[in-house]
């Protein structure tokens, strides 16, 4: 097990947001390929890597009853916000508690009081970074325990169970992990996403998003001679900004249940300016709702420059898993017995954002994500511990046995 982790991580698989290609970088394939010669190594005849960068597997079914096709489901990229090359692990091992410093920059330090899951690490092997990168335990964890729990179904003939997919994604972190997702060649009827947080957690619920665009055009003249005549749309779309709720409804003073409404752009001209923003809650009327809110809020902005005018756009981004989840309430019910007979206590929990699962839930495959046992990802202080990862591995292979019982 860890070793397949320390093979993937140090390959870099960062992802890039301004590439318009699929993969968004050339790389990520660098590990599909490994991935699919090593499934094909296995005996998983039709493993392969296609030209947009995804891989697909088929573990065959070894029991006659008729059972679901179920797949699992992990992105290879990393996260663009932190880099991933030259990743050098490192194991500390039987932790003993205590703040961990990485070795090659000691300003980076895994603190108890900020990753107090820690505590729950007693004994265990926890892999980190040097300090110098990410480590890419996101979502390479989740990679490395289906690759483990495939090779188990292998050498395990006698484990009964279905038709098993493996589907390995790029450009997760960017948002278009499932864009060149062939669902019919995958043929699944349910999935799972390995990419989820502590040991024992089974996430069914996430943001409901939209993206709003506010264009502002505003009234240009020669500043010289622009009294009572010049309206700046600088001016005007700064006024936006500054008439958000500032004590509610931003990420900052937001948490558990509650949405946003979020600027994350902003460009202009004296005549022409735009703000982007992203909404998120966890319901669709709080969606509405917010949007609602900023319109009102521009609306009143506007009164004080009668010739300039504004356009809002909206784009739906991504929806709720749990509207497609609870029609299938087996996905989550099948999973939490798993995590229980890995012994671990389950936790059903919601994401405050968006996984690959939430797209692929409503392009017809409902998918809730498993935890992966990945830690502070996203930055330097990335860990996981070798325990967690064999955790997901029996959460995995109970899960697919499952599937087998009931049907
Ligand atoms: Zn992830």
């Amino acid at each position: 097990m860890t070793e397949r982790f320390l093979r993937y991580v140090v390959i870099d698989t960062q992802s890039d947001a301004s590439s318009p290609t699929c993969p968004s970088t050339e790389k990520q394939k660098d590990l599909g390929r490994l991935l699919a010669s090593e499934l094909k190594a296995m005996g998983l005849a039709d493993a392969h890597l296609d030209e947009h960068g995804y891989v697909y597997a088929t573990i065959p079914a070894n029991t006659a009853k008729k059972v679901p096709v179920i797949c699992f489901c992990s992105h290879m990229d990393t996260s663009p916000d932190c880099s991933g090359q030259n990743v050098k692990p490192q194991i500390v091992r039987q932790y003993r508690g205590g703040d961990i410093t990485l070795p090659a920059d000691p300003t980076q330090v895994i603190r108890v009081a900020e990753h107090p899951e820690l505590n729950n690490q007693i004994g265990n092997d926890i892999i980190t970074t040097d300090g110098t990168t990410l480590l890419g335990a996101d979502n390479k964890a989740g990679i490395a325990e289906i690759m483990d729990a495939a090779h188990f179904f292998i050498q395990n003939p006698k484990v009964k169970h279905g038709t098993i997919k493996i589907l390995f994604t790029p450009d997760e972190e960017i948002g278009r992990g499932v864009d060149k997702v062939d669902l019919k060649k995958l043929g699944a009827d349910f999935a799972y996403t390995i990419d989820g947080e502590t040991a024992g957690h089974i996430e069914d619920e996430t943001f409901s998003a939209d993206g709003v665009t506010i264009t502002i055009e505003g009234v240009s003249t020669h500043p010289g001679f622009a009294k009572g005549k010049m309206e700046h749309a600088i001016k005007i779309a700064s006024a936006i900004v500054d008439s958000l709720p500032k004590t509610t409804c931003s990420p900052e003073t937001t948490e558990d249940k509650e949405g946003f409404l979020h600027p994350i752009s902003m460009s202009g001209a004296l005549e022409q300016a735009a703000i982007g923003f992203i909404v998120r809650d966890f319901a669709d009327e709080g969606l509405k709702e917010k949007e609602q809110l900023l319109e009102s809020i521009v609306k009143d902005v506007m009164k004080d420059y009668p010739r300039s005018t504004y356009r809002m756009e909206v784009r739906e981004q991504y929806r709720n898993m749990k509207q497609v989840i609870d029609r299938h309430p087996e996905t989550v019910d099948y999973a939490m017995e798993a995590i229980r007979r890995a012994g671990l206590q389950p936790h059903r929990s919601s994401v405050r954002g968006g996984t690959d699962g939430s797209r692929l839930s409503f392009m017809g495959l409902p998918c809730p994500n498993i935890f992966a046992g990945e830690h502070a990802f996203h930055s330097r202080l990335e860990w996981v511990s070798r325990q967690d990862m064999e955790k997901a591995v029996q959460t995995i292979v109970h899960l697919a046995t499952i599937w087998e019982e009931r049907a």
